[in-house]
Parts: C-alpha cells; structure tokens; sequence
C-alpha cells in the first residue's frame, strides 16, 4: 500500500531557533499520534537541517531538504550537494519547485540531473511538477505535466523511480489561496499514475505516492486528500503554523 505523507516545506522562513521549536511542537504531536502507513516530512532550510534531524523521532518524523546542487562535488562555490544533505540526517529532498524552476532557471535536464545526484547518494526526491495559470486556462496543462515528467524524471529505471514521490503543484495555487478544486487535483493526479503506469506498468503507479501541493490549509486538506488519487500533502504557508500543520496532517 502506498504511503500517504504530509510534508511542510518551510522555503526561506524561520531562523533556527525558531525552526526547532516549530519541529518540536509537531514532533510532540506525532508522539502521541498513530501514524499507521502515514508519514510526516519537514523541509526546512539547509542551515536547520542537522538540528531539526537531532529534534525530532526518526520513526515518527524525516527530514527533507528544499534543493541540492547539480554536481557531486567540487569548485561550486555557494551550493550544498546531495552527499552533504545526506550526511545532516536528512531523507528527502524536493526537487523541481516551481519557485526554482521560476527563480533559479532550473529546466528539466537539470532537474534530472540532481535526481540522479540524490538517488546515488540515498535520498528520495520530491519531484514536484505543475502548470502555470496561462497553461491552465488555455487547456494545456496535461501536456505541460507529462513533458516535465519525461524530461524530469521518467529517464530513471523501474528500481530508482520506485524511490520517488511526485508532487503536483499548480503554480497558479502556490502562496496564492487559490486552491485546486478536489476534481482539478484528482483529475491530474489520475492523469499522473496513468503515465506512470504507462512507463512503469501498474504495480509501480499504484505504489507511488502523489502528493497534492497548492494553499493546502486545515479547511481544505480532508476533501483534497479524500480523493482516491491523491496521497496527501506538500504543504508551504500553512506548515510553518504547528496548530495548522498538525491538524492537516489528521486530514491524512
Ligand atoms: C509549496 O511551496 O510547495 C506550497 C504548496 O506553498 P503554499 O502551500 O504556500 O501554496
């Protein structure tokens, strides 16, 4: 059965001091919480990554960076690579955000790039996809979604994508308040296993976790995540409030 997750990615936000008492709040949640085949994540900036890992239960909570350089190592002044991430304690990572993709001119070849880098040194991608609102109104997001699934991550073999976990972000929807209707999500999420399946075949598209990313809050996460397609959350604004946070994650 695949599992279903929640993951707080926090961007550019809190300091340390206050990322750790953030983490410790939900941590003493999760404490208390059964979590049967239910996962929490926290993405939190590279320079909170080993405090957060030492703060929180391994068994009840991982750790996930927001990005990684597109080389092992090296002359790269600035930039933190997987094997560092890895060597923090962390888990995940996410790859592809759309505010990389926008800010940071990160394509799809790239993308692929620091998947393969991640996977190589053990950590699991978040691999987020999603249109832009132009794309959605003119009716060509399916084709958008399936061109940054080939080109992002598609290149890898059966044992490597079976480690992956997709999240479909409409950019539209990010940090806007403007969520996805539960049909909208549904409607890709369904588009998206089918492709998997088509690359894949079905045991591998039934085993991975779709997550659904997009002004995701309390109030509307039990309906998003009750459609049969969507696996949970990747959560920005709304995780970096503990109260909201957990009660999204007893959306799950
Ligand atoms: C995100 O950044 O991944 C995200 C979904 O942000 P928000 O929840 O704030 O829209």
């Amino acid at each position: 059965m695949r599992k279903q997750i929640v993951a707080g990615n926090w961007k550019m936000n809190t300091n340390i001091q206050d990322g750790i008492k953030l983490a410790k709040a939900i941590n003493d949640f999760a404490s208390n919480y059964n979590l049967e085949n239910k996962e929490i994540i926290l993405a939190p900036p590279f320079t909170h990554l080993s405090s957060i890992v030492k703060e929180v239960d391994p068994k009840k909570i991982s750790v996930a960076a927001q990005n990684c350089a597109a080389w092992e190592k090296g002359a790269y002044t600035g930039e933190v690579s997987a094997e560092m991430i890895y060597s923090s304690g962390a888990h995940f990572i996410i790859i592809g955000h759309s505010e990389r993709r926008q800010y940071f001119n990160e394509y799809n070849a790239t993308l692929f790039q620091k998947v393969k880098i991640c996977l190589k040194n053990s950590l699991h991608p978040v691999f987020c996809v999603g249109e832009l609102l132009a794309e959605r109104e003119s009716d060509k997001y399916f084709e958008v979604i399936k061109r940054q699934l080939v080109e992002g991550i598609f290149g890898l073999d059966s044992e490597n994508f079976g480690k992956v976990i997709i999240a479909y972000e409409p950019v539209w929807a990010i940090g806007t308040g403007k969520t996805a209707t539960p049909i909208q999500a549904q409607g890709m999420h369904k588009y998206i296993r089918k492709l998997i399946s088509e690359k894949y075949g079905v045991t591998i598209a039934n085993e991975t976790t779709i997550l659904y990313g997009g002004s995701c809050n309390a109030g509307n996460a039990k309906e998003l995540f009750a459609q049969p397609d969507v696996d949970g959350g990747l959560v920005g604004g709304a995780s970096l409030k503990a109260n909201e946070f957990i009660e999204i994650i007893k959306a799950l």
